[in-house]
């Protein structure tokens, strides 16, 4: 009897947790809010930053920043039309790029913290690829993917559906937790987000960069790129990515749509 009390209490609160992905409409568990999540990460961010190193590249670190700066006014600009600039509160946008040409990886923080690593850049090729990336890591923060994922590991790995009492119980836990969320975790790349995370990502992201004034339409040559592995290292996220011919084929059908926010600089 009590189990199923116990069980009933936590799939209703679950319900409760339901939030909505502002581009698709999607719903989505939301145990973690972005008052919870933003300053904690931040923190997390001002350590890996420290650590860097960051690259000295000024070109390509440049090339990140004006990207970024780019696709985040992109994000204000279309969040403001959604009516939605609220869920950007918190925000401080951040880029910079870390020296490891071993890591063929990028990520963006809730809260609008990104980093690239310079084993990306030789698959990005130029200023158009980078925007691709960016739009891609900017969109899982936009949609709340890593709050999504560290609420759907709280319940999983822990039975506790706060963040309080998440870090009440194991702080360590937590921080590990948050930074696997938002594919910035030791050891996980672009390759822990699920195939549904990947997807909206890509939508997402071809409608920002085209905002941005680049064209979505290199999207898919990126990808392809990608999938040929492009660094020295095996291209592990294929396994968990969404197949490749699905990816590219995905992509070339939302290329019009994107096209319509197209501005060409
Ligand atoms: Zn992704």
């Amino acid at each position: 009897m009590w189990k199923k009390v116990i069980v009933f209490a936590a799939v209703l609160s679950v319900l409760y947790a339901c939030s909505k992905v502002a581009v698709t409409g999607r719903s989505q568990l939301s145990l973690v809010s972005n008052g919870e999540i933003i300053p904690m990460a931040n923190k997390e961010y001002v350590e890996v930053i420290k650590k860097g190193p960051l690259s000295t590249n000024q070109e390509q670190t440049q090339m990140v920043k004006r990207v970024g700066v780019k696709i985040q006014k992109a994000v204000e600009q279309y969040m403001a039309q959604k009516g939605a600039s609220s869920e950007l509160a918190g925000f401080a946008w951040e880029f910079n790029l870390i020296d490891d040409p071993k890591m063929v990886n990028a990520w963006c923080m809730p809260g609008g913290k990104v980093a690239f690593y310079t084993g990306i850049m030789p698959i990005c090729k130029d200023e158009t690829g980078v925007a691709v990336v960016m739009g891609h890591e900017v969109a899982h923060a936009i949609a709340n993917h890593g709050r999504e994922r560290m609420s759907q590991q709280m319940i999983a790995q822990y039975g506790l559906s706060t963040v309080s009492a998440l870090m009440g119980q194991n702080p360590t836990a937590g921080k590990e937790l948050l930074m696997q969320a938002v594919g910035a975790g030791t050891n996980v790349g672009m390759l822990k987000f699920s195939r549904e995370h990947e997807s909206e990502a890509d939508h997402i992201g071809l409608i920002f960069m085209a905002m941005a004034g680049y064209d979505p339409a290199a999207a898919p040559a990126f990808w392809q790129r990608m999938g040929q592995g492009g660094g020295s290292e095996p291209p592990e996220f294929l396994s968990t990515h969404p197949s490749h011919g699905t990816r590219i084929k995905d992509l070339q059908g939302w290329i019009p749509e994107a096209m319509k926010y197209y501005k060409k600089q």
